[in-house]
Protein backbone atom coordinates (compact mmCIF):
# COMPACT_ATOMS: atom_id res chain seq x y z
CA UNK A 1 0.00 0.00 0.00
CA UNK A 2 1.35 3.24 -0.83
CA UNK A 3 0.10 5.40 1.74
CA UNK A 4 1.50 9.00 3.57
CA UNK A 5 2.47 9.74 -0.07
CA UNK A 6 5.08 6.85 -0.65
CA UNK A 7 6.29 7.04 -3.78
CA UNK A 8 4.29 4.41 -6.01
CA UNK A 9 6.22 1.77 -8.14
CA UNK A 10 4.04 -0.58 -9.67
CA UNK A 11 6.45 -2.96 -11.29
CA UNK A 12 6.20 -6.42 -10.00
CA UNK A 13 7.37 -7.10 -6.35
CA UNK A 14 10.37 -9.18 -7.27
CA UNK A 15 11.99 -7.02 -8.93
CA UNK A 16 10.71 -3.99 -7.35
CA UNK A 17 13.05 -0.64 -5.93
CA UNK A 18 9.70 0.55 -3.62
CA UNK A 19 11.41 1.04 -0.07
CA UNK A 20 8.51 1.66 1.56
CA UNK A 21 7.61 -2.25 1.46
CA UNK A 22 8.31 -3.85 5.17
CA UNK A 23 10.98 -6.04 4.40
CA UNK A 24 9.45 -8.53 6.34
CA UNK A 25 7.02 -9.49 3.40
CA UNK A 26 9.14 -10.92 1.08
CA UNK A 27 10.14 -13.43 3.43
CA UNK A 28 6.45 -13.72 5.08
CA UNK A 29 4.85 -14.53 1.48
CA UNK A 30 7.04 -15.70 -0.76
CA UNK A 31 8.74 -18.62 0.12
CA UNK A 32 5.81 -19.25 2.17
CA UNK A 33 3.76 -19.65 -0.20
CA UNK A 34 6.62 -22.33 -2.44
CA UNK A 35 6.68 -24.52 -0.14
CA UNK A 36 2.81 -24.72 1.10
CA UNK A 37 2.30 -25.19 -2.39
CA UNK A 38 4.92 -27.12 -2.43
CA UNK A 39 4.06 -29.41 0.21
CA UNK A 40 0.74 -29.74 -0.73
CA UNK A 41 1.05 -31.25 -4.38
CA UNK A 42 3.37 -33.68 -2.68
CA UNK A 43 1.33 -34.77 -0.07
CA UNK A 44 -1.56 -35.05 -2.65
CA UNK A 45 0.50 -37.17 -4.75
CA UNK A 46 2.23 -39.33 -2.20
CA UNK A 47 -0.67 -40.04 0.04
CA UNK A 48 -2.22 -41.37 -2.85
CA UNK A 49 -4.95 -38.61 -3.20
CA UNK A 50 -6.71 -39.56 -0.07
CA UNK A 51 -9.36 -37.03 1.41
CA UNK A 52 -6.86 -35.42 3.83
CA UNK A 53 -4.24 -34.95 1.05
CA UNK A 54 -7.24 -33.39 -0.93
CA UNK A 55 -8.36 -31.00 2.14
CA UNK A 56 -4.58 -29.66 2.60
CA UNK A 57 -3.97 -29.38 -0.77
CA UNK A 58 -6.90 -27.13 -0.58
CA UNK A 59 -5.73 -25.20 2.24
CA UNK A 60 -2.80 -24.40 0.00
CA UNK A 61 -4.16 -23.13 -2.84
CA UNK A 62 -6.64 -21.20 -1.05
CA UNK A 63 -3.14 -19.48 1.11
CA UNK A 64 -1.50 -19.24 -1.85
CA UNK A 65 -4.47 -16.92 -3.43
CA UNK A 66 -4.43 -14.86 -0.19
CA UNK A 67 -0.60 -13.99 0.00
CA UNK A 68 -1.24 -13.05 -3.62
CA UNK A 69 -3.67 -11.16 -3.12
CA UNK A 70 -2.20 -9.24 0.00
CA UNK A 71 0.98 -9.13 -2.29
CA UNK A 72 -1.03 -7.02 -4.56
CA UNK A 73 -2.25 -4.85 -2.27
CA UNK A 74 0.83 -4.12 -0.82
CA UNK A 75 2.11 -2.90 -4.30
CA UNK A 76 -1.25 -1.68 -6.05
CA UNK A 77 -1.40 2.06 -6.65
CA UNK A 78 -5.09 2.46 -7.32
CA UNK A 79 -7.29 2.12 -4.84
CA UNK A 80 -10.45 0.43 -7.33
CA UNK A 81 -7.22 -2.91 -7.21
CA UNK A 82 -6.76 -2.62 -3.95
CA UNK A 83 -10.75 -2.75 -2.79
CA UNK A 84 -11.03 -5.86 -5.57
CA UNK A 85 -8.03 -8.12 -3.32
CA UNK A 86 -9.10 -6.78 -0.56
CA UNK A 87 -12.17 -8.25 -0.86
CA UNK A 88 -10.97 -11.20 -2.50
CA UNK A 89 -8.36 -11.79 0.13
CA UNK A 90 -11.22 -11.42 3.29
CA UNK A 91 -13.47 -13.74 1.41
CA UNK A 92 -10.76 -16.88 1.29
CA UNK A 93 -9.22 -15.57 4.39
CA UNK A 94 -12.32 -16.95 6.38
CA UNK A 95 -12.75 -19.61 4.09
CA UNK A 96 -9.18 -21.03 5.44
CA UNK A 97 -10.24 -21.52 8.97
CA UNK A 98 -12.96 -23.37 7.95
CA UNK A 99 -10.73 -25.06 6.12
CA UNK A 100 -8.28 -26.06 8.69
CA UNK A 101 -11.62 -26.92 10.70
CA UNK A 102 -12.70 -29.48 8.10
CA UNK A 103 -9.01 -31.02 7.89
CA UNK A 104 -8.46 -31.26 11.49
CA UNK A 105 -11.94 -32.66 11.64
CA UNK A 106 -11.16 -35.52 9.10
CA UNK A 107 -7.83 -35.83 11.02
CA UNK A 108 -9.40 -36.99 14.05
CA UNK A 109 -12.78 -38.94 12.90
CA UNK A 110 -10.77 -40.28 9.64
CA UNK A 111 -13.52 -40.14 7.99
CA UNK A 112 -15.59 -37.20 5.52
CA UNK A 113 -17.30 -34.82 7.94
CA UNK A 114 -21.34 -34.98 7.74
CA UNK A 115 -23.68 -32.93 5.08
CA UNK A 116 -24.86 -31.27 8.23
CA UNK A 117 -21.21 -29.93 9.09
CA UNK A 118 -21.04 -28.67 5.58
CA UNK A 119 -24.02 -26.50 5.52
CA UNK A 120 -23.04 -25.08 8.81
CA UNK A 121 -19.86 -24.18 7.07
CA UNK A 122 -21.65 -22.75 4.68
CA UNK A 123 -24.67 -20.82 5.91
CA UNK A 124 -21.81 -19.27 8.27
CA UNK A 125 -19.89 -18.20 5.33
CA UNK A 126 -22.80 -17.07 2.95
CA UNK A 127 -23.75 -13.37 4.39
CA UNK A 128 -19.63 -12.03 3.48
CA UNK A 129 -19.67 -13.99 0.04
CA UNK A 130 -23.19 -12.21 -0.77
CA UNK A 131 -21.75 -8.63 0.78
CA UNK A 132 -18.46 -8.60 -1.13
CA UNK A 133 -19.38 -8.04 -4.48
CA UNK A 134 -20.68 -4.89 -2.86
CA UNK A 135 -19.37 -1.67 -2.11
CA UNK A 136 -21.00 -2.38 1.25
CA UNK A 137 -18.02 -3.90 3.01
CA UNK A 138 -14.90 -1.76 1.59
CA UNK A 139 -16.98 1.57 0.41
CA UNK A 140 -13.55 3.58 -0.27
CA UNK A 141 -9.65 3.31 -0.08
CA UNK A 142 -7.39 5.73 -0.30
CA UNK A 143 -4.30 4.53 -1.62
CA UNK A 144 -1.97 7.70 -0.36
CA UNK A 145 -3.53 7.85 3.00
CA UNK A 146 -4.12 4.02 3.44
CA UNK A 147 -7.53 5.06 4.47
CA UNK A 148 -9.92 2.76 4.49
CA UNK A 149 -13.60 2.50 5.04
CA UNK A 150 -14.55 -0.67 6.23
CA UNK A 151 -17.42 -1.96 7.24
CA UNK A 152 -17.60 -2.16 10.86
CA UNK A 153 -20.15 -5.17 11.21
CA UNK A 154 -18.69 -6.76 8.52
CA UNK A 155 -15.66 -6.78 10.01
CA UNK A 156 -16.67 -7.82 13.08
CA UNK A 157 -18.57 -10.87 11.65
CA UNK A 158 -15.55 -11.93 10.50
CA UNK A 159 -13.55 -11.84 13.81
CA UNK A 160 -16.95 -13.84 15.05
CA UNK A 161 -16.04 -16.32 12.46
CA UNK A 162 -12.48 -16.83 12.70
CA UNK A 163 -12.67 -16.82 16.60
CA UNK A 164 -15.50 -19.72 16.16
CA UNK A 165 -13.67 -21.90 14.16
CA UNK A 166 -10.72 -21.44 16.88
CA UNK A 167 -13.26 -22.37 19.52
CA UNK A 168 -14.09 -25.54 17.24
CA UNK A 169 -10.53 -26.73 16.62
CA UNK A 170 -9.93 -26.87 20.47
CA UNK A 171 -13.74 -28.63 21.41
CA UNK A 172 -12.02 -30.82 18.54
CA UNK A 173 -9.29 -31.37 20.20
CA UNK A 174 -10.25 -32.18 23.68
CA UNK A 175 -13.30 -34.55 22.35
CA UNK A 176 -10.63 -36.09 20.14
CA UNK A 177 -7.90 -36.61 22.72
CA UNK A 178 -10.43 -38.29 25.20
CA UNK A 179 -11.91 -40.37 22.67
CA UNK A 180 -8.34 -41.62 21.81
CA UNK A 181 -6.59 -44.83 23.55
CA UNK A 182 -4.06 -44.65 21.36
CA UNK A 183 -1.11 -43.16 22.72
CA UNK A 184 0.75 -42.11 19.98
CA UNK A 185 -2.40 -40.97 18.03
CA UNK A 186 -3.30 -38.74 21.15
CA UNK A 187 -0.39 -37.04 20.64
CA UNK A 188 -0.77 -36.73 17.15
CA UNK A 189 -3.91 -34.59 17.69
CA UNK A 190 -1.90 -32.72 20.20
CA UNK A 191 0.61 -31.92 17.86
CA UNK A 192 -1.50 -31.04 14.66
CA UNK A 193 -3.37 -28.70 17.08
CA UNK A 194 -0.63 -27.33 18.07
CA UNK A 195 0.31 -26.59 14.10
CA UNK A 196 -2.79 -25.05 13.11
CA UNK A 197 -3.46 -22.84 15.84
CA UNK A 198 0.34 -21.65 15.69
CA UNK A 199 -0.77 -20.05 12.55
CA UNK A 200 -4.03 -19.16 13.04
CA UNK A 201 -3.99 -17.25 16.14
CA UNK A 202 -1.14 -14.68 15.66
CA UNK A 203 -2.78 -14.17 12.51
CA UNK A 204 -5.77 -13.12 13.46
CA UNK A 205 -4.41 -11.51 16.80
CA UNK A 206 -2.44 -9.22 14.57
CA UNK A 207 -4.59 -8.85 12.14
CA UNK A 208 -7.07 -7.71 14.73
CA UNK A 209 -4.10 -5.11 15.98
CA UNK A 210 -3.92 -3.78 12.72
CA UNK A 211 -7.60 -3.31 12.43
CA UNK A 212 -8.14 -1.82 15.90
CA UNK A 213 -5.71 0.32 15.45
CA UNK A 214 -7.11 1.48 12.35
CA UNK A 215 -10.40 2.28 14.05
CA UNK A 216 -9.30 3.14 17.40
CA UNK A 217 -8.37 6.90 15.05
CA UNK A 218 -4.73 6.05 15.68
CA UNK A 219 -2.49 5.70 12.15
CA UNK A 220 -2.70 1.97 10.50
CA UNK A 221 -0.63 -0.27 11.08
CA UNK A 222 -0.48 -2.99 8.19
CA UNK A 223 3.19 -3.28 8.92
CA UNK A 224 2.38 -5.85 11.75
CA UNK A 225 -0.02 -7.71 9.33
CA UNK A 226 2.64 -10.16 7.54
CA UNK A 227 4.45 -11.18 10.41
CA UNK A 228 1.37 -13.43 10.93
CA UNK A 229 1.84 -15.22 7.92
CA UNK A 230 4.96 -16.30 9.20
CA UNK A 231 2.76 -18.69 11.29
CA UNK A 232 2.58 -20.53 8.07
CA UNK A 233 6.02 -22.43 8.80
CA UNK A 234 5.01 -23.40 11.73
CA UNK A 235 2.56 -25.26 9.83
CA UNK A 236 4.22 -26.74 7.57
CA UNK A 237 6.78 -27.63 9.88
CA UNK A 238 4.82 -29.35 12.15
CA UNK A 239 3.02 -31.05 8.89
CA UNK A 240 6.45 -32.50 8.25
CA UNK A 241 6.98 -33.22 11.26
CA UNK A 242 3.72 -35.81 11.90
CA UNK A 243 5.01 -37.46 8.30
CA UNK A 244 8.40 -38.03 9.49
CA UNK A 245 7.73 -39.28 12.27
CA UNK A 246 4.68 -40.71 12.30
CA UNK A 247 3.92 -41.56 8.08
CA UNK A 248 1.13 -39.00 8.77
CA UNK A 249 -1.17 -39.58 4.96
CA UNK A 250 0.90 -42.90 4.79
CA UNK A 251 3.82 -41.54 3.33
CA UNK A 252 7.43 -42.23 3.99
CA UNK A 253 10.16 -39.86 4.09
CA UNK A 254 13.27 -39.34 5.88
CA UNK A 255 14.10 -35.74 7.99
CA UNK A 256 16.98 -35.38 6.20
CA UNK A 257 15.42 -34.82 3.25
CA UNK A 258 12.79 -32.72 4.53
CA UNK A 259 15.63 -30.41 6.27
CA UNK A 260 17.21 -30.13 2.70
CA UNK A 261 14.53 -28.92 1.19
CA UNK A 262 13.60 -26.23 3.79
CA UNK A 263 17.14 -25.46 3.04
CA UNK A 264 17.37 -24.92 -0.21
CA UNK A 265 13.97 -22.69 0.12
CA UNK A 266 15.34 -20.61 2.69
CA UNK A 267 18.84 -19.96 0.96
CA UNK A 268 16.23 -19.26 -2.17
CA UNK A 269 14.13 -16.87 -1.07
CA UNK A 270 16.87 -14.70 -0.03
CA UNK A 271 16.65 -14.08 -3.23
CA UNK A 272 13.63 -12.24 -3.36
CA UNK A 273 14.92 -9.32 -0.83
CA UNK A 274 18.41 -8.92 -1.35
CA UNK A 275 18.61 -6.11 -3.86
CA UNK A 276 22.33 -5.64 -4.31
CA UNK A 277 23.24 -7.63 -8.03
CA UNK A 278 26.82 -8.72 -6.40
CA UNK A 279 24.65 -9.98 -3.07
CA UNK A 280 22.26 -11.25 -5.77
CA UNK A 281 25.07 -13.57 -7.43
CA UNK A 282 26.53 -14.96 -4.32
CA UNK A 283 23.25 -15.86 -3.08
CA UNK A 284 22.96 -17.72 -6.93
CA UNK A 285 25.90 -19.17 -6.67
CA UNK A 286 24.60 -20.34 -3.14
CA UNK A 287 21.66 -21.60 -3.97
CA UNK A 288 22.69 -23.54 -7.22
CA UNK A 289 25.25 -25.27 -4.92
CA UNK A 290 22.81 -25.89 -1.77
CA UNK A 291 20.72 -27.73 -4.68
CA UNK A 292 23.15 -29.68 -6.14
CA UNK A 293 24.84 -31.39 -2.74
CA UNK A 294 21.28 -30.74 -1.36
CA UNK A 295 20.40 -33.56 -4.18
CA UNK A 296 23.47 -35.71 -4.11
CA UNK A 297 22.51 -35.66 -0.06
CA UNK A 298 18.87 -36.74 -0.96
CA UNK A 299 20.40 -39.82 -3.26
CA UNK A 300 22.54 -41.08 -0.89
CA UNK A 301 19.28 -40.99 1.41
CA UNK A 302 17.74 -42.52 -0.49
CA UNK A 303 20.08 -45.45 -1.32
CA UNK A 304 20.74 -46.32 2.17
CA UNK A 305 16.86 -46.51 2.17
CA UNK A 306 16.77 -48.74 -0.05
CA UNK A 307 19.55 -50.89 1.46
CA UNK A 308 18.09 -51.32 4.72
CA UNK A 309 14.83 -51.51 2.98
CA UNK A 310 16.74 -54.93 1.09
CA UNK A 311 18.38 -56.49 4.46
CA UNK A 312 15.10 -56.05 6.25
CA UNK A 313 13.11 -57.95 3.79
CA UNK A 314 16.51 -60.63 3.09
CA UNK A 315 15.72 -60.71 7.25
CA UNK A 316 12.26 -61.26 6.76
CA UNK A 317 12.88 -64.42 4.35
CA UNK A 318 15.18 -65.73 6.43
CA UNK A 319 12.99 -65.69 9.36
CA UNK A 320 9.55 -66.93 7.31
CA UNK A 321 12.57 -70.20 6.18
CA UNK A 322 13.09 -70.47 9.78
CA UNK A 323 9.15 -70.61 10.37
CA UNK A 324 8.99 -73.07 7.91
CA UNK A 325 11.62 -75.26 9.33
CA UNK A 326 10.09 -74.88 12.78
CA UNK A 327 6.16 -76.53 11.04
CA UNK A 328 8.30 -79.18 9.16
CA UNK A 329 9.89 -80.00 12.22
CA UNK A 330 6.77 -80.03 13.92
CA UNK A 331 5.02 -82.12 10.88
CA UNK A 332 8.07 -84.89 11.15
CA UNK A 333 7.84 -85.09 15.24
CA UNK A 334 4.06 -85.46 14.91
CA UNK A 335 4.16 -87.56 11.76
CA UNK A 336 7.43 -89.70 11.38
CA UNK A 337 8.12 -90.10 14.89
CA UNK A 338 4.63 -91.08 15.11
CA UNK A 339 3.67 -93.51 13.01
CA UNK A 340 6.77 -96.35 14.06
CA UNK A 341 5.56 -95.75 17.69
CA UNK A 342 1.90 -96.97 16.61
CA UNK A 343 4.04 -100.47 15.22
CA UNK A 344 5.60 -101.15 18.01
CA UNK A 345 3.16 -100.13 20.28
CA UNK A 346 0.58 -102.49 18.43
CA UNK A 347 2.68 -105.47 18.47
CA UNK A 348 3.81 -105.04 21.52
CA UNK A 349 -0.01 -105.17 22.99
CA UNK A 350 -0.50 -108.39 20.66
CA UNK A 351 2.03 -110.13 23.20
CA UNK A 352 1.21 -108.53 26.17
CA UNK A 353 -2.55 -109.76 25.81
CA UNK A 354 -1.17 -113.64 24.39
CA UNK A 355 -2.51 -112.75 21.17
CA UNK A 356 0.35 -113.56 19.53
CA UNK A 357 0.60 -117.08 20.37
CA UNK A 358 -2.19 -117.47 18.22
CA UNK A 359 -0.62 -116.59 15.20
CA UNK A 360 1.59 -118.65 12.78
CA UNK A 361 5.19 -118.97 13.10
CA UNK A 362 5.65 -117.18 10.17
CA UNK A 363 3.19 -114.29 10.66
CA UNK A 364 4.60 -113.76 14.29
CA UNK A 365 7.99 -112.89 12.60
CA UNK A 366 6.79 -110.75 10.29
CA UNK A 367 5.03 -109.04 13.39
CA UNK A 368 8.27 -108.80 15.30
CA UNK A 369 10.49 -107.97 11.92
CA UNK A 370 8.25 -104.96 11.44
CA UNK A 371 8.19 -103.44 14.75
CA UNK A 372 12.38 -104.40 14.79
CA UNK A 373 12.53 -102.71 11.44
CA UNK A 374 10.21 -99.38 12.41
CA UNK A 375 12.44 -99.48 15.66
CA UNK A 376 15.52 -99.16 13.79
CA UNK A 377 14.06 -96.44 11.35
CA UNK A 378 12.87 -94.39 14.69
CA UNK A 379 16.24 -94.67 15.94
CA UNK A 380 18.04 -93.31 12.37
CA UNK A 381 15.12 -90.16 12.80
CA UNK A 382 15.92 -89.83 16.02
CA UNK A 383 19.97 -89.58 15.64
CA UNK A 384 19.37 -87.48 12.10
CA UNK A 385 17.33 -84.56 14.06
CA UNK A 386 20.02 -84.35 17.26
CA UNK A 387 22.86 -84.38 14.72
CA UNK A 388 20.95 -81.02 12.50
CA UNK A 389 20.05 -79.65 16.31
CA UNK A 390 23.54 -80.11 17.47
CA UNK A 391 24.69 -78.29 13.96
CA UNK A 392 22.19 -75.72 14.44
CA UNK A 393 23.66 -74.36 17.74
CA UNK A 394 27.27 -74.86 16.73
CA UNK A 395 29.08 -74.80 13.72
CA UNK A 396 30.58 -78.45 12.46
CA UNK A 397 34.01 -77.92 13.12
CA UNK A 398 36.46 -80.68 12.51
CA UNK A 399 39.12 -80.19 15.32
CA UNK A 400 42.87 -81.77 14.91
CA UNK A 401 43.54 -84.17 17.42
CA UNK A 402 39.94 -85.68 15.96
CA UNK A 403 40.89 -86.46 12.77
CA UNK A 404 43.22 -89.77 11.29
CA UNK A 405 44.44 -90.55 7.83
CA UNK A 406 41.64 -92.28 6.11
CA UNK A 407 41.86 -94.29 2.55
CA UNK A 408 38.88 -92.91 1.17
CA UNK A 409 38.34 -95.49 -1.76
CA UNK A 410 38.43 -97.95 0.90
CA UNK A 411 36.00 -96.12 2.98
CA UNK A 412 33.19 -95.55 -0.07
CA UNK A 413 33.94 -99.04 -1.51
CA UNK A 414 33.19 -100.48 2.44
CA UNK A 415 29.51 -98.63 2.53
CA UNK A 416 29.28 -99.67 -1.27
CA UNK A 417 29.10 -103.31 0.07
CA UNK A 418 27.26 -102.16 3.00
CA UNK A 419 24.20 -101.62 0.56
CA UNK A 420 24.81 -104.72 -1.77
CA UNK A 421 21.79 -106.58 0.16
CA UNK A 422 19.95 -103.57 -0.41
CA UNK A 423 21.01 -103.34 -4.60
CA UNK A 424 19.68 -107.36 -4.47
CA UNK A 425 16.51 -106.70 -2.70
CA UNK A 426 15.56 -104.45 -5.02
CA UNK A 427 16.97 -105.16 -8.29
CA UNK A 428 18.97 -102.11 -8.41
CA UNK A 429 22.29 -102.60 -10.00
CA UNK A 430 24.79 -101.27 -7.80
CA UNK A 431 28.61 -100.50 -9.32
CA UNK A 432 31.84 -98.88 -8.23
CA UNK A 433 34.83 -97.27 -9.89
CA UNK A 434 37.79 -96.25 -8.97
CA UNK A 435 40.56 -93.77 -11.03
CA UNK A 436 44.06 -92.48 -9.43
CA UNK A 437 46.19 -94.40 -7.17
CA UNK A 438 46.00 -92.63 -3.89
CA UNK A 439 42.82 -91.65 -2.21
CA UNK A 440 44.01 -90.41 1.07
CA UNK A 441 42.60 -87.72 2.94
CA UNK A 442 42.31 -86.82 6.19
CA UNK A 443 38.96 -86.40 8.67
CA UNK A 444 36.76 -88.07 10.91
CA UNK A 445 36.20 -91.59 9.92
CA UNK A 446 32.81 -92.07 11.48
CA UNK A 447 31.39 -88.55 10.00
CA UNK A 448 32.49 -89.24 6.53
CA UNK A 449 30.98 -92.66 6.66
CA UNK A 450 27.60 -91.18 7.27
CA UNK A 451 28.04 -88.63 4.74
CA UNK A 452 28.60 -91.27 1.91
CA UNK A 453 26.17 -93.69 4.02
CA UNK A 454 23.35 -90.48 3.53
CA UNK A 455 24.03 -89.90 0.09
CA UNK A 456 23.88 -94.02 -1.20
CA UNK A 457 20.54 -94.55 1.17
CA UNK A 458 18.67 -91.64 -0.75
CA UNK A 459 20.08 -93.03 -3.92
CA UNK A 460 18.24 -96.14 -3.32
CA UNK A 461 15.51 -94.38 -1.60
CA UNK A 462 14.91 -92.20 -5.16
CA UNK A 463 15.59 -94.89 -7.52
CA UNK A 464 12.71 -97.01 -8.96
CA UNK A 465 13.46 -100.99 -8.33
CA UNK A 466 14.18 -102.99 -11.06
CA UNK A 467 15.83 -101.20 -14.05
CA UNK A 468 17.62 -99.03 -11.17
CA UNK A 469 21.21 -98.12 -11.42
CA UNK A 470 23.20 -96.54 -9.19
CA UNK A 471 26.90 -95.45 -9.89
CA UNK A 472 29.94 -94.60 -7.18
CA UNK A 473 32.67 -93.34 -8.93
CA UNK A 474 36.27 -92.02 -6.98
CA UNK A 475 38.85 -90.32 -8.52
CA UNK A 476 41.71 -88.59 -8.05
CA UNK A 477 42.26 -85.34 -9.04
CA UNK A 478 45.05 -82.91 -8.36
CA UNK A 479 44.41 -81.61 -5.08
CA UNK A 480 41.24 -82.98 -4.48
CA UNK A 481 39.53 -86.42 -4.22
CA UNK A 482 36.18 -86.48 -6.03
CA UNK A 483 33.08 -88.60 -5.42
CA UNK A 484 30.23 -88.92 -7.18
CA UNK A 485 26.81 -91.19 -6.96
CA UNK A 486 24.86 -91.14 -9.77
CA UNK A 487 21.46 -92.88 -10.04
CA UNK A 488 18.83 -93.19 -12.77
CA UNK A 489 15.74 -92.16 -10.30
CA UNK A 490 13.12 -89.60 -10.18
CA UNK A 491 15.37 -86.17 -10.11
CA UNK A 492 15.26 -83.22 -8.61
CA UNK A 493 12.65 -80.52 -9.65
CA UNK A 494 15.06 -77.52 -11.36
CA UNK A 495 13.94 -74.60 -9.07
CA UNK A 496 14.00 -77.20 -6.21
CA UNK A 497 17.68 -77.64 -6.38
CA UNK A 498 19.22 -74.92 -4.72
CA UNK A 499 17.23 -75.63 -1.71
CA UNK A 500 18.30 -79.07 -0.92
CA UNK A 501 20.79 -78.74 1.27
CA UNK A 502 18.90 -77.07 4.16
CA UNK A 503 17.28 -78.32 6.77
CA UNK A 504 13.96 -80.01 6.48
CA UNK A 505 13.76 -79.43 2.72
CA UNK A 506 12.21 -82.08 0.55
CA UNK A 507 11.18 -81.71 -2.98
CA UNK A 508 7.81 -81.84 -3.89
CA UNK A 509 8.60 -85.29 -5.82
CA UNK A 510 10.03 -86.80 -3.22
CA UNK A 511 7.62 -86.15 -0.88
CA UNK A 512 5.10 -88.07 -3.03
CA UNK A 513 7.20 -91.36 -3.89
CA UNK A 514 8.58 -91.39 -0.02
CA UNK A 515 6.95 -90.38 2.44
CA UNK A 516 9.02 -90.76 5.43
CA UNK A 517 12.05 -88.41 4.78
CA UNK A 518 13.12 -86.09 7.51
CA UNK A 519 14.75 -83.48 4.76
CA UNK A 520 17.53 -83.59 7.25
CA UNK A 521 20.36 -85.93 5.69
CA UNK A 522 21.59 -84.09 3.03
CA UNK A 523 21.71 -80.99 5.56
CA UNK A 524 23.48 -82.67 7.40
CA UNK A 525 25.63 -84.09 4.55
CA UNK A 526 26.81 -80.55 4.08
CA UNK A 527 27.63 -79.76 6.99
CA UNK A 528 29.97 -82.52 8.10
CA UNK A 529 31.00 -82.03 4.29
CA UNK A 530 32.22 -78.55 4.39
CA UNK A 531 33.72 -78.84 8.14
CA UNK A 532 35.88 -81.11 6.36
CA UNK A 533 36.56 -77.69 4.02
CA UNK A 534 35.25 -79.87 1.24
CA UNK A 535 32.46 -79.30 -1.30
CA UNK A 536 29.05 -80.43 -1.76
CA UNK A 537 26.97 -79.98 -5.22
CA UNK A 538 24.04 -81.65 -7.57
CA UNK A 539 23.52 -82.51 -10.94
CA UNK A 540 19.92 -83.31 -11.80
CA UNK A 541 17.29 -83.73 -14.39
CA UNK A 542 13.56 -84.92 -13.53
CA UNK A 543 12.79 -87.67 -14.53
CA UNK A 544 15.72 -89.08 -15.45
CA UNK A 545 18.29 -88.90 -12.79
CA UNK A 546 20.64 -87.31 -10.11
CA UNK A 547 24.59 -87.26 -9.47
CA UNK A 548 25.83 -85.71 -6.40
CA UNK A 549 29.21 -84.90 -5.88
CA UNK A 550 31.57 -84.58 -2.89
CA UNK A 551 35.05 -83.10 -3.04
CA UNK A 552 37.49 -83.39 -0.11
CA UNK A 553 40.93 -82.10 -0.05
CA UNK A 554 43.78 -84.49 -0.33
CA UNK A 555 45.97 -85.21 2.70
P1 LIG B 1 15.06 -87.18 3.05
O1 LIG B 1 15.65 -88.13 2.09
O2 LIG B 1 14.87 -87.73 4.39
O3 LIG B 1 13.85 -86.48 2.51
P2 LIG B 1 17.50 -85.69 2.66
O4 LIG B 1 18.02 -84.49 3.34
O5 LIG B 1 18.39 -86.87 2.63
O6 LIG B 1 16.11 -86.01 3.30
O7 LIG B 1 17.17 -85.27 1.19
C1 LIG B 1 16.51 -84.08 0.95
C2 LIG B 1 15.75 -84.12 -0.35
O8 LIG B 1 16.67 -84.16 -1.43
C3 LIG B 1 14.90 -85.32 -0.54
O9 LIG B 1 13.67 -85.20 0.11
C4 LIG B 1 14.78 -85.39 -2.04
O10 LIG B 1 13.79 -84.45 -2.45
C5 LIG B 1 16.10 -84.88 -2.51
N1 LIG B 1 17.01 -85.98 -2.87
C6 LIG B 1 18.08 -86.40 -2.16
N2 LIG B 1 18.71 -87.37 -2.82
C7 LIG B 1 18.04 -87.59 -3.97
C8 LIG B 1 18.19 -88.47 -5.08
N3 LIG B 1 19.19 -89.35 -5.14
N4 LIG B 1 17.30 -88.38 -6.10
C9 LIG B 1 16.29 -87.47 -6.06
N5 LIG B 1 16.10 -86.62 -5.04
C10 LIG B 1 16.96 -86.67 -4.01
Amino acid sequence: MYCSGYQVDTTFLIFSSAEFLPRILYYSHIPAMFLSLFMGFFVYFKSGKVLLGKILLIICLVLSIILIADLIIWVANKSEMVIFFWALFYLFSIGLNFLFVYLFKVFIKKKDISSRDKLIFFLLILPIVIVLPTNYYLQFFDVQTCNAHENGFIVSYGYFLSIITIIWLIILAITGYKKESDLILKKQIIIFFSGINLFLIPLLLLGFTATYLVYSGSEANYTLEPYGYLGIYFFIGVVMYLIVKYKLFGIKIHEGQVIIIALCVLVGAQLFYIKQSTDQIIIAITFLITIFFGWQLIRSIRKEEQRKRRKLEQVNEELRKLDETKSEFINIASHQLRTPITVIRGVISLMKSGKIDQLSEEEKKQFITSAWEKGCKLEEIIKDILNAAALTNKKYIVAREMVEDIALDRLVFQIVNDFRSESERTEIKLSFKKEGTSFLIQGIREDLREVFNNLLDNAFKYTFPLNGVIDVYIQEKENIILVSIKDNGIGIPEKEVTRLFEKFYRASNAKKMYTDGSGLGLFIVHEIVEGHKGETWVKSQLDHGTTFFVSLPKR
